[in-house]
C-alpha cells in the first residue's frame, strides 16, 4: 500500500459502532478485508457476535422513541450536513472504496457523490411527510390519516455500491425517524465505517445509526430477525439471500424492502441512433466492471444494425484499460473475488460451447487480483446459461432478433425484472415496448437509470419496494388511521 492509501485506511475506525460508541467485537475476533487487485490484506475489522448484533438492537431500540420524536427539520439538517461532509471528503473516501471493491478511482468518486445525493434528498423529503383530513362519504365522521415511523429496522447492503447502497436506505431511515442496525457486506466494510463517523459528527443522535461488521451474516442477523423488535428490514444483494430473509420475516410479520438481483436485456431497434445506444451500452455494461444489478446482460440487436452495433462496441470494449483502480486512466478495475472470476470463466464456456463467437476478452488475466477483460460475444444462443443468470462481470453477449414481438419475448423471458434497456427514435415504439417489458424500471435511450430523485426497484424475483424518490420514505412509514366520531 502506497503512504496515502495507509492513511486512508488508517483513518478508519475497525471497530463496532453501538450506541455511538466504537467498541471491540465480544469475541475479539477480526474479519480481515482485502485489496481485490492485490489480494493484500488492507485492514482487520471487527467480527461481531451475536451478542454484539443484540447490542446493536438493544441501542436501536431505546433511541426510537426520542428519535421519532425529533423534529423533521432536525433530522433533515443531519442529512444535509452529512451530504456535504461526503463531498467534502469524497476524494479519500473514493480512494478507500477503489481499494476495498476494486472500482476505479474516479468510478469510485461518482459514488460518493451518488451516495450523498440521497441524503440530500431526503433531507428535503423529512419535511414534506404528510398527512390527510377527510370527510367520510356519509358525512358523519371523519378520516385523519397520519405517518408514523415504522421502528426500529435492521438494513443489510452489499458489496458493489458499498456507499450508495448505504445512503439510499439510511437517507430514508433517517429522515422518517428510524433508528436502525446496519450490515456491510464482509467484503467492504471500510466505506460504512466511514459513514458513520461522518454521521455522528453531522450530529445523529447515539443509539440511531449502529453499524455490525460481520463474518457470520446468517448467524448474526437471524436472531434479530426473529427477535420482534425489529420492525423492518431493508435488503439489497442477491435474490437466493432475499429469499432467506422474507421466510425469517414472514415469522414476526416484518415491513420488508428487497432489492435484489437482475438480469437486464438491452434491446436496440433498427430505427436506433446507434451512437446513443453504443455509447449506452458502454455506460450499461462496463459500470462497476458489470457487478451492478442494473448492468445490461443481454443485447439483443435487430437484424440491420446488428452487425455494425457489434462492431462498435467491440472497439470500443477493446481500448478499455483494465488495472488496478487506483492507476491513472483505468476503466475497468477487479472483479471482487475469485468467485467472481470463475462464474463468469463458467457463463463463458457455457455459451461457447453452445455457439457463441468471441469478438474481444474472453479470458482471465494472468497475476494476481482478479482480472477479467472486457468481453464482446455474439450469436449467443437463447438457452445460454448467462441469458438467465447475472454475469456480475464485464462480458456483453450479442443475441440478433427480427421483429419487435420476438424481442419483447426475448426480454421477458427470466424470472428477474428489475431494469430494461430500450434504444429507438421512434416514440410510439418507445412507449408500446416500454409499457410491455416487465420490469420495474425501463431506461429508454439511455444507460443510467439511477437517480436518487426517482423510484428505483424491481418487479418479479428482482425485489418488492422502491428506494428513492417520492415513494422512498414511504417505505419507513406506517399509516396510520384515526376514525373521528362528529
Ligand atoms: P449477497 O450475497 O446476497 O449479500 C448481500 C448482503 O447480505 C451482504 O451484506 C451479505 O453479507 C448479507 N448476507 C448474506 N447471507 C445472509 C444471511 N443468511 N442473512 C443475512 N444477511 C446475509 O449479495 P452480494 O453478492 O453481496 O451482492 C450482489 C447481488 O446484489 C447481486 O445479485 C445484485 O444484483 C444485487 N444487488 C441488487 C441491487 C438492487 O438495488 N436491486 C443493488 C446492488 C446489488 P456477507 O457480505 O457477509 O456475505
Amino acid at each position: 500500500m502506497q503512504a496515502r492509501e495507509k492513511a486512508v485506511v488508517d483513518a478508519v475506525h475497525k471497530e463496532l459502532f453501538v450506541d455511538g460508541k466504537w467498541r471491540p467485537s465480544s469475541g475479539g475476533k477480526g474479519l480481515p478485508v482485502e485489496d481485490p487487485a492485490t489480494g493484500e490484506v488492507l485492514a482487520e475489522v471487527a467480527d461481531a457476535s451475536v451478542e454484539d448484533g443484540f447490542a446493536a438492537l438493544e441501542a436501536a431500540v431505546a433511541a426510537q422513541r426520542d428519535w421519532a420524536a425529533t423534529a423533521p427539520r432536525e433530522r433533515g439538517e443531519i442529512l444535509r450536513r452529512a451530504h456535504q461532509l461526503l463531498l467534502d471528503r469524497a476524494d479519500d473516501l473514493a480512494l478507500l472504496m477503489t481499494l476495498e471493491m476494486g472500482k476505479p478511482v474516479a468510478e469510485a468518486k461518482g459514488e460518493i457523490t451518488y451516495a450523498a445525493e440521497f441524503f440530500r434528498w431526503f433531507a428535503e423529503e423529512a419535511v414534506r411527510i404528510d398527512g390527510g383530513y377527510a370527510t367520510a362519504p356519509n358525512g358523519q365522521g371523519r378520516f385523519l390519516i397520519m405517518k408514523q415511523p415504522v421502528g426500529p429496522c435492521l438494513l443489510i447492503t452489499p458489496w458493489n455500491f458499498p456507499m450508495a447502497m448505504g445512503t439510499r436506505k439510511i437517507g430514508p431511515a433517517v429522515a422518517a425517524g428510524c433508528t436502525m442496525v446496519i450490515k456491510p457486506a464482509e467484503q467492504t466494510p471500510l466505506s460504512m465505517l466511514a459513514l458513520a463517523d461522518i454521521l455522528a459528527e453531522a450530529g445523529l443522535p447515539a443509539g440511531v445509526l449502529n453499524v455490525i461488521t460481520t463474518s457470520d451474516p446468517g448467524a448474526v442477523m437471524e436472531p434479530l430477525i426473529r427477535d420482534g423488535r425489529i420492525r423492518k428490514i431493508s435488503f439489497t444483494g442477491s435474490t437466493p439471500v432475499g429469499k432467506i430473509l422474507l421466510e425469517q420475516a414472514a415469522d414476526k410479520v416484518l415491513r420488508t424492502s428487497m432489492e435484489l438481483g437482475g438480469n437486464a436485456p438491452f434491446v436496440v431497434f433498427d430505427d436506433a441512433d446507434l451512437d446513443a445506444a453504443v455509447d449506452g451500452a458502454m455506460l450499461a455494461k462496463t459500470r462497476n466492471m458489470g457487478e451492478a444489478c442494473t448492468a445490461a446482460n443481454r443485447f439483443y440487436v435487430q437484424r440491420g444494425v446488428a452487425e455494425e452495433f457489434g462492431r462498435r462496441l467491440t472497439a470500443r470494449m477493446a481500448a478499455l484499460k483494465v488495472g488496478r483502480g487506483t492507476e491513472e486512466g483505468v476503466q475497468i478495475g477487479p472483479l471482487i473475488d475469485s468467485d467472481a472470476i470463475a462464474k463468469v470463466t463458467e457463463l463463458m464456456a457455457d455459451a461457447t460451447a453452445n455457439g457463441a463467437r468471441v469478438l474481444t476478452g474472453g479470458s482471465t488475466v494472468d497475476g494476481a487480483g482478479h482480472f477479467y477483460p472486457p468481453t464482446v460475444l455474439t450469436d449467443v444462443p437463447r438457452d445460454a446459461r448467462m441469458a438467465s443468470e447475472e454475469i456480475f462481470g464485464p462480458v456483453a453477449p450479442i443475441s440478433v432478433f427480427d421483429t419487435e414481438d420476438e424481442a419483447v419475448e426475448a426480454a421477458n423471458d427470466t424470472e428477474f425484472g428489475l431494469v430494461s434497456y430500450v434504444f429507438t427514435t421512434n416514440v410510439n415504439r418507445a412507449l408500446r415496448v416500454s409499457e410491455r417489458l416487465e420490469a420495474g424500471m425501463i431506461g429508454l435511450n439511455t444507460g443510467l437509470v439511477s437517480n436518487p430523485a426517482a423510484p428505483f426497484g424491481g418487479v418479479k424475483q428482482s425485489g418488492l419496494g422502491r428506494e428513492g424518490g417520492r415513494v422512498g420514505i414511504e417505505e419507513f412509514l406506517e399509516v396510520k388511521y384515526v376514525a373521528v366520531g362528529l
